[in-house]
């Protein structure tokens, strides 16, 4: 790491106080690189054990890496902090503009402790940091005004981040998101409620510093070699053009899309609700997140005709991504595109992680199907498999909470099935819901060792697709396996580097990049300390009463065939133990 970097500058606000200070952790970022690695430390590092996630000693950690601003697509900020969802580890990465305006703010990592009085917002501009009164945003009703109002108030446009909660993170449900620049987000895991307990609204951050390199050359010529990959490579392409929903037809053909709770695995209406079918009709734009050539996020525009006045139209522009397809989808029933789109705009809005929004309402309308519930729990709503009209106002009764029944939803479906019994059919993994990928053992098994209990920690459907769809693989096998990527994710995510661009980003490359900004490391050691990262994360979970042997795995994963192989749960408890060991 060279010495004039200011990445080593960690930002401590304390909202109690109203306090701030500036410290230099060379120690940290030379030993933990950035993003992952020196978040995961600082929350060990400030998270008092057992600590209530709501509560104002839970830190908020955001860090970014050294390649953040200098290398194309190292454009991710890593959250870290207790999750509200899952009582222990809460990790979440986020695009847009956020990282490069950290570290163009001088900072390699913010830590946000305390709890403000009233409703604020924090603004971080270079050296300057002010508590703003957010009083008029609170309660707003679109977390969309809120990034408005902030825009008007704040300077540094177009190199500023602006992160903010709606309605769902004031409301503390344990699965709110932060939105960030209106189409990224700090998704999983309840990153929103713990905004809400601290009562910050947003946080806005912006600067204008500069970064240093060893050799304008050699950082020239890779630069050059990674531009020319993120731009030329077909998987690239694909991402520019469809973006991630490309997933929903090849997975709907391999019978592995979760389609009405995972009672199937295939949906009828997957040609409707496609990348190719949004694409063809709805899309209205591309956009990137900073320094990021590929343009991966598509934002459907929504032409919809006034209630009374005739020729009088509105036109949303709404995102849409593969994962809350499949959740707002087909895991509903939901098969019209635009009542799609409405349910993905209502979530934006409100400030809602889609992904696990979509297997809670699953899982509602399973268990009122089943008589475990009835209209007297859902206050009358009807749920039905493709209603998407009903979703829409489920959906804001979670983020209400009128009654038991809606603020058990605003739990999750681990907790609402622990109250209303359904647990087989409760589809989530060490507290988190499901991804849409129903490949085979990997998949599941992938989610259930994750440190984040997501489809991103070791991409386990990967596994399935590519190795157990040539040959099975022993318990040891796969759970060598999926550390082996895990591990090699801590890297990646560390350096703050899009998992989209994975294939770019090779080891060869890693250390290259590395070695231009002043870290001298071997491949041996770069595997070492991804390895460390993972135990240290591990040990974090551990520390907050996480265990392995505890997991409860939901018994549909294992009625539903899939693609590879049906899987037992002999196996699955065989391989949780393997990775147990060589974890400890
Ligand atoms: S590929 Fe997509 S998600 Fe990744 S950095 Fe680029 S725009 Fe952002």
């Amino acid at each position: 790491m060279l010495d004039s970097d200011p990445l080593c500058n960690v930002l401590y606000v304390d909202l109690t106080r109203k306090r701030f200070r500036v410290e230099h952790r060379q120690d940290l970022f030379d030993s933990q690189m950035g993003g992952a690695g020196v978040a995961t430390q600082l929350l060990a590092q400030e998270c008092p054990q057992g600590c209530d996630p709501l509560g104002p000693e839970n830190p908020i950690v955001l860090a970014v890496g050294p390649l953040t601003g200098l290398f194309p697509l190292a454009s991710k900020t890593v959250a870290m902090f207790k999750s509200p969802h899952t009582g222990n580890l809460g990790e979440s990465h986020c695009g847009g503009r956020s990282a490069v305006s950290i570290r163009m703010a001088g900072y390699g990592a913010i830590v946000i402790t305390g709890r403000s009085e009233l409703p604020i917002y924090l603004a971080v501009h270079g050296g300057e940091v002010h508590f703003r009164d957010a009083s008029t945003l609170w309660g707003m009703s679109s977390s969309l005004t809120v990034g408005r109002i902030i825009r008007e108030r704040e300077p540094g446009s177009g190199l500023r981040t602006i992160m903010r909660i709606g309605k769902a993170g004031e409301r503390m449900v344990t699965y709110s998101c932060v939105s960030v620049e209106t189409y990224r987000h700090f998704g999983r895991l309840g990153l929103g409620a713990v905004f809400g307990s601290k009562n910050l609204k947003a946080i806005v951050v912006s600067g204008k510093r500069s970064l240093p390199v060893t050799s304008n050359r050699t950082y020239r010529r890779i630069y050059r070699d990674i531009h020319e990959a993120a731009t030329t490579s077909p998987a690239m392409k694909k991402y520019h053009d469809l973006g991630t929903p490309q997933n929903v037809l090849p997975l709907n053909k391999l019978g592995a899309l979760p389609t009405r709770n995972l009672r199937e695995a295939r949906f009828e209406a997957a040609g409707e609700i496609s990348g190719e079918a949004y694409a063809e009709r709805y899309l209205g734009r591309r956009l990137a997140c900073s320094h990021c050539p590929v343009a991966c996020i598509h934002i459907a525009a929504l032409r919809e005709p006034h209630e009374t006045e005739p020729y009088f139209y509105k036109t949303s522009m709404i995102s849409y991504d593969y994962e809350p397809i499949y959740a707002m989808g087909p895991m509903l029933g939901v098969g019209d595109p635009e009542g799609l789109l409405r349910l993905l705009d209502r979530a934006e809005v409100l400030g809602l992680d889609l992904m696990s929004t979509g297997p809670v309402l699953a899982w509602a309308t399973e268990a009122l199907e089943k008589g475990l519930v009835s209209d007297r729990e859902t206050d009358g709503l009807n749920l039905q498999w493709g209603d998407w009209k009903t979703y829409l106002e489920a959906t804001r009764r979670i983020v209400e909470q009128p009654n038991d029944f809606y603020a058990a939803l605003a739990r999750g479906v681990d907790y609402a099935s622990s109250k209303y019994g359904g647990e087989d059919f409760a589809l989530a993994f060490g507290g988190n819901e499901m991804p849409g990928y129903h490949t085979g053992p990997a998949a599941h098994v992938g989610c259930l060792m994750g440190a984040r209990h997501s489809h991103l920690d070791n991409a386990g459907y990967s596994v399935d697709q590519k190795v157990l769809v040539e040959r099975e693989l022993s318990p040891e096998e796969l759970a060598n396996a999926l550390i082996k990527e895990e591990s090699w994710r801590q890297i990646l995510s560390s350096l703050v580097i899009c998992f989209f661009a994975r294939e770019i980003y090779d080891r060869d490359t890693v250390l290259a990049c590395l070695k231009s900004v002043g870290y001298d490391l071997d491949e041996e050691k770069l595997l070492e300390t991804g390895l460390a990262i993972h135990r240290e994360k591990f040990r974090f979970k551990k520390r907050e009463g996480f265990s392995l042997d505890g997991l409860r795995i939901p018994g549909r994963i294992l009625e539903t065939k899939s693609p590879v192989s049906n899987l037992t749960e002999e196996y699955i408890r065989a391989t949780l133990d393997h990775v147990g060991r060589v974890l400890a």
